[in-house]
Parts: structure tokens; sequence; C-alpha cells
């Protein structure tokens, strides 16, 4: 019985000594600028062809924007509306394969 392909460990790195350096540093230069939208890659971890599952969370803009809305007035629950909105929040790109998260888009 052989293994389909190496698991654990990013496949561009497989020549290199420094795994988690490596890891970190290729994936965020390979998928800055992506955006919010799932992307399609080949993820480092597992070695299957992907679309990133993207996740919206809460960043710096949103939290932002709700301290802007309580302090000019909104009180009444309005200061939550940032958190419904996707375009104020950071985004989390993971793998549904391995589930292992490639990259956060981060707003601010
Ligand atoms: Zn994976």
């Amino acid at each position: 019985m052989t293994a389909p392909h190496q698991v654990g460990h990013p496949q561009l790195c497989v020549a290199r000594d420094n795994f988690d350096d490596c890891s970190t540093a290729e994936l965020y230069h390979n998928m800055k600028g992506k955006g919010s939208w799932p992307v399609r890659t080949v993820c480092p971890f597992c070695g299957h062809s992907i679309l990133t599952v993207t996740t919206p969370y809460p960043g710096i803009l949103t939290w932002l924007m709700c301290i802007s809305c309580l302090l000019g007035g909104c009180v009444m629950g309005c200061c939550l509306i940032p958190f419904c909105i996707r375009a104020l929040m950071d985004v989390k790109h993971s793998c549904p394969m391995c589930h292992r998260v490639l990259f956060y888009h981060r707003r601010l």
C-alpha cells in the first residue's frame, strides 16, 4: 500500500529544512491580494486542488465601524450592523479537504 501523496508538509517545501517558515512565507506571498472570495489553488498541506472555503469574521475594520456608530449616537443596536456586512469583515480561507487555514484576508 502506497500513499498517493505526501501529507502534512507543503509540497513547495519538500527540499527545504524549515517547513513552518517556508509554508507561512510562501503561502502568504502566493495568496496576498486574492481578496475575500474563494480562490482556486493547490492546498500546500494535503496536495488537493481546491476552492478555498471562506469564513467571514469580525476584524479591525468591523470594530472601528461599530465604535464609530456608537460614537455617532447609534445605541439601539445599529452599531451591530457592521457585523452583518461581509464587505466590512475579515475573511479566513481554509481547505475544504483537510480544514487547515491557508491564509487570512484582512481589510486593515
Ligand atoms: Zn488541504
